[in-house]
């Protein structure tokens, strides 16, 4: 029964999350194996880093009683196993993968050590052409704009989660979420995790597996 995370896109700020307590409102998706509805069980309770200062969030978890397993529900302004904001990690992965600085300065503004940060980089362009070729699909699939592979995987990458996230902000709700929240979100929070795996992309209701590189 290992607890698989699922990523709503929660457009609060994180200030609002945080003052909810156990009391933060969340949706009910359905159970992403059975389709059945997953019942509220329980949470815990979490760190994130947002503007510098480490706060706790809770995390409700819902379960799913005919497949015996439990999801835990993240807010899309986390990602898996990261303390930091998804817009401080997209932050840092814009203007380093995008060329634009140096990981030091661009850790120095986000106010993270750039271990840290570099980290962030490195398993984001490890991954860049898997998730570029993702998330220009995910355009196509959402009506947006065909995106050629840009010059170096990292910028091809950004360029194509801004092109999904184009698209996506027609559709209701997306726009205010920032375009950090919603990869977060349609990655399951695993946009810069260890998977070996095409990310899942999943946009509202609808699911979406993209083509896994050549
Ligand atoms: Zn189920």
């Amino acid at each position: 029964m290992s607890p698989v995370a699922i990523v709503w896109p929660c457009p609060l700020p994180v200030d609002a999350y945080v003052a909810a307590g156990k009391r933060v409102e969340f949706p009910r998706p359905d159970c992403l194996s059975c389709g059945g509805p997953l019942m509220y069980w329980s949470g815990y309770w979490r760190h994130v880093r947002a503007g510098g200062r480490c706060r706790k969030i809770f995390v409700p978890r819902l379960r799913c009683a005919p497949c015996r397993v439990s999801h835990a529900l993240l807010p899309a302004f986390v990602l898996a196993w990261r303390l930091d904001t998804a817009e401080t990690i997209g932050a840092v992965i814009t203007e380093v993968a995008g060329g634009a600085c140096g990981v030091r300065p661009a850790a120095a503004r986000a106010g993270v050590p750039h271990t840290t940060a570099r980290g962030w980089v490195r398993r984001f362009c490890g991954r860049a052409s898997e998730l570029g070729i993702a998330f220009a699909a995910l355009a196509v699939e959402l009506g947006g704009e065909a995106i050629r592979p840009a010059a170096g995987a990292g910028r091809f990458a950004l360029a194509a989660i801004g092109a999904a996230f184009g698209a996506a902000a027609g559709l209701p709700g997306w726009l205010a979420m920032g375009r950090w929240r919603f990869a977060s979100s349609v990655s399951g929070g695993k946009l810069i995790a260890a998977s070996k795996s095409s990310p899942f992309l999943v946009v509202g209701r609808r699911r979406f597996i993209p083509p896994v590189p050549p």
